[in-house]
């Protein structure tokens, strides 16, 4: 196929055997090896300083007028994603997520200066749908009749979300009794078609990559590189929050490494335009149980193991990540660094961040945990400025909300107390509070 008579400019090819696509291939890898495909964006020839003028003013301008994408955080980028018009977005609109400042993390982290980038903020609730706007314009573009993705549960939210937007059918396969109440719901609820699959997320990944290959929908899983272009919008976005001054640490968890490989990706642009000077190092947080990109790291990336999967934090319960290679350069280029933690330290972590009135999903948490686990180590400094990436809402997991026992295995201080229906019931409860904090 042709590579360049792409109207967007970018170009299309194998990471692994050079094949050329052009920008409508209804493919999320190579049809020749079924390698990754790797998208180079035609990068605006504007100086630093236009580009990031043109991004501010959408900002001021965009905020509260205007189409679904003059206001979404992902396509006020559309240069560096996707250059093309507003008519042929899907945008619900998704971004502008805060950057939150809490003392009580960042000394529980060990830092002076802890941001938490809240991807909790975008539409379905977690930051797939950075991607997903991106991977369903797509699949609208080249006229797909249906889209499909594995999921541990926020990928089919989104999809699912962004499908009914679409108009397009989504169908999603995610690990039967494995994926939490929360992320069910909402899949069923925004009318995807779900199946309920006996296995883990890797045997889900494997089925669907089978079934858009034998029947022909469209896979909006991160081994889609339409869907990496789009999670790059959380580093510009966090970039240009900071005036484009470059904190020394990103974290993140790390399931299926799409967001490793999508940081690594947005901080090779932003470098090359100008866009910032220094380049942050990347920190990615796995669960411990699920944790073999860590395993791969400390041996140097020698060579890349897969584990059977198992932490509390279902959205990073993967252990043969698919975006390993990417994801390895994206450490290597960032001179970043692969830690693991454990659940207690992942909900030791939650119940901070929850406690600060911030709130996340327990995946979530593991980038908190992992900034505390390096500053333990010695690898990040306590003057160093950390921005720690929340990546989904505290409500997506409501069965770990209320089970409410503490990292040390009591009780919660306020766990829910059932009374009779008295003024009288009310008054003790209060004395026994007023009690214990004296
Ligand atoms: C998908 C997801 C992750 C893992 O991201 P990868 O790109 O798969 O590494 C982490 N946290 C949440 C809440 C997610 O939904
Ligand atoms: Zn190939």
């Amino acid at each position: 196929m042709s590579g360049n008579t792409n109207k967007t400019g970018i170009i299309i090819a194998c990471a692994a055997c050079g094949e050329k696509f052009n920008d409508l291939t209804p493919l999320a890898t190579c049809s020749k090896c079924g390698g990754l495909l790797d998208i180079t964006p035609a990068l605006p020839a504007l100086c630093s300083e236009k580009l990031q003028n043109l991004f501010d003013s959408r900002v001021s301008i965009g905020a509260m007028r205007g189409s679904a994408a003059s206001r979404s955080g992902v396509w006020r980028f559309r240069e560096l994603v996707l250059p093309i018009t507003d008519a042929e977005i899907v945008s619900h609109p998704e971004g502008n997520t805060p950057l939150l400042e809490r003392p009580a993390v960042s000394k529980y982290a060990g830092v002076k200066n802890l941001l938490m980038k809240h991807e909790g903020f975008n539409p379905s609730g977690s930051f797939k749908d950075r991607g997903m706007t991106v991977a369903v314009t797509q699949a609208k573009r080249c006229g797909a009749t249906a889209i499909a993705c594995a999921s541990t549960g926020n990928t089919s939210s989104s999809l699912a979300a962004y499908g009914a937007q679409a108009g397009i059918p989504a169908l999603v396969m995610v690990p039967a009794g494995r994926i939490s109440m929360g992320k069910l719901a909402q899949t069923v609820a925004y009318g995807a078609r779900t199946l309920l699959v006996r296995g883990d997320f890797d045997d889900c990944l494997r089925l669907v990559r089978e079934s858009s290959e034998k029947l022909g929908v469209y896979l909006a899983n991160s081994l889609n590189p339409f869907r990496i272009e789009g999670q790059k919008t959380i580093m510009f976005e966090l970039l240009q929050q900071l005036a484009w001054q470059s904190p020394d640490w990103v974290a993140l968890p790390a399931g299926n490494l799409g967001n490793t490989s999508a940081f690594g990706k947005a901080l090779r642009e932003a470098q090359s335009l100008g866009l910032i000077k220094r380049i942050p190092r990347l920190l990615s947080v796995q669960a411990s149980g699920a944790a073999p990109f860590a395993h791969d790291f400390a041996d140097n990336f020698a060579k890349r193991t897969s584990v059977r999967a198992e932490t509390i934090a279902t959205a990073i319960r993967i252990g043969d990540p698919a975006s390993w290679d990417r994801a390895v350069s994206a450490i290597r280029f960032t001179n970043g660094v692969v830690a693991s933690v454990s659940d207690e330290q992942i909900m030791q972590a939650k119940q901070v961040i929850d406690a600060s009135g911030v709130g996340c999903e327990p995946a979530s948490a593991a980038s908190v945990a992992g900034v505390r686990e390096l500053v333990a180590r010695g690898i990040i400094a306590p003057h160093e400025r950390v921005v720690a990436v929340l990546t989904g809402h505290i409500l997506k997991d409501p069965e770990k909300l209320l089970n409410t026992t503490n990292a040390h295995g009591h009780a919660a201080a306020n766990a829910p107390i059932e009374i009779d229906a008295t003024l009288a019931a009310v008054e003790r409860v209060l004395q026994t509070a007023t009690k214990a904090r004296n």
